[in-house]
């Protein structure tokens, strides 16, 4: 393979200062930009920069999301940690990206101070498609709020969730089982897992092959524990133990991304807090609910919150037993911006 000109495609893992490490085939090359692409790239910085400057809110942090249709034709002007990219090999360890391929999925930050869009936009983890939802069955007990708040981020987002009742060696209340039993209903996948039996661990390690995952939750409920079971070392590569490595490491907003042995990539803290801090539209909200879906559009009035307005069709459907109370809660609470 040495001096073969030939073009592969890799994945970008990291990037600082126009290097990038890619993980391909042919193992990880350290890469730089061509010519062509690091012009734009540098001038798109430029101007976001500029525009930054005149910007008097540009300390807000959210995300905003490409549609999948628009992100399929759309090719990347900069390039971001986890895009798919086209590169020629150089020797056996270095390469030169020719080609960002289009994105499925983006976190992203932008300056809300400014109405256009491309020019602010700046784009933290590329392709995400999936996060593993990690919830204590005990200790600490799980708040199903906050894992509907994720869920319905992962549904705006368009990133695959699924849900991880950790700890599920210790007893546990009932209200659990039901609550499991309520996310399967919906046709979310739950895991069952424990790092002290071992239930669970080989069903994750094969839901994350071929997938680039993060794992998110509250703190204490055994995230990196799991992390660690699946592959050792894992949990104080993505920052997950974080105490242990010194505050000076995630001071960065790009995500660094790692190869796991059986394939696929997990994302590291910072891709953790770009999937926390993502923001939906009030007016989406409602379809990021997948049980409301049926009902979108049934209210009497068209402009519905779906909170306490007459003729509507969600909370007719809460009073009908259709749609479960703790979950239309759920949704009130985020349209009405209160934490958890
Ligand atoms: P994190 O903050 O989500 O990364 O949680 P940790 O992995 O640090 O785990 C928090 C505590 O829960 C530690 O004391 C772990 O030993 C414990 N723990 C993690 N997973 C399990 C589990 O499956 N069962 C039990 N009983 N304890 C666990
Ligand atoms: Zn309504």
């Amino acid at each position: 393979m040495i001096n073969d000109p030939e073009m592969l495609t890799g994945m970008v893992l990291n990037g600082a200062h126009g290097i990038y490490d890619v993980h391909t085939d042919n193992g990880v090359l350290r890469c730089t930009l061509r010519g062509k692409l690091k012009k734009s790239f540098v001038q798109s910085q430029a101007t976001r920069s500029l525009a930054k400057t005149n910007s008097r809110f540009n300390k807000l942090l959210h995300q905003s999301k490409m549609k999948r249709e628009a992100a399929e034709q759309a090719v990347p002007s900069r390039l971001s940690v986890g895009d798919y990219v086209k590169l020629r090999q150089l020797d056996a360890k270095t390469g030169m990206i020719e080609e960002i391929l289009p994105r499925q999925s983006e976190l992203s930050r932008r300056d809300t101070g400014s109405t256009d869009k491309k020019v602010m936009q700046q784009t933290l983890l590329a392709n995400l498609d999936q996060a593993v939802l990690v919830f204590a069955t005990t200790q600490p007990d799980p708040h199903f709020s906050m894992l509907d708040r994720y869920l319905a981020i992962c549904e705006s987002a368009e990133i695959h969730p699924l849900i991880c009742l950790n700890k599920a060696d210790l007893p546990h209340e009932p209200y659990v089982e039901q609550n499991a039993e309520l996310y399967t209903r919906l046709g979310y996948e739950v895991i069952w897992s424990s790092v002290i039996t071992g239930q669970g661990i080989e069903t994750l390690r094969n839901l994350l092959k071929g997938h680039m995952t993060l794992f998110t939750g509250p703190s204490g409920v055994g995230k990196s524990s799991l992390v660690n079971a699946i592959e050792p070392g894992m949990a104080l590569k993505t920052g997950l133990i974080s105490s242990a490595t010194g505050k000076g490491r995630h001071t960065t907003t790009s995500s660094q991304l790692y190869p796991l042995t059986g394939g696929g990539w997990l994302a590291d803290s910072a891709g953790i807090r770009a999937l926390a801090a993502w923001n939906i539209a009030p007016e989406d909200l409602a379809s990021c609910f997948v049980e409301f879906r049926p009902y979108l559009g049934q209210c009497t009035y068209s402009d519905c919150t779906h909170v306490d307005e007459e003729g509507c069709a969600i909370l007719q459907a809460v009073n009908d037993g259709a749609i479960d109370e703790r979950r239309h809660k759920s949704y009130v609470r985020i349209l009405l911006g209160e934490e958890r």
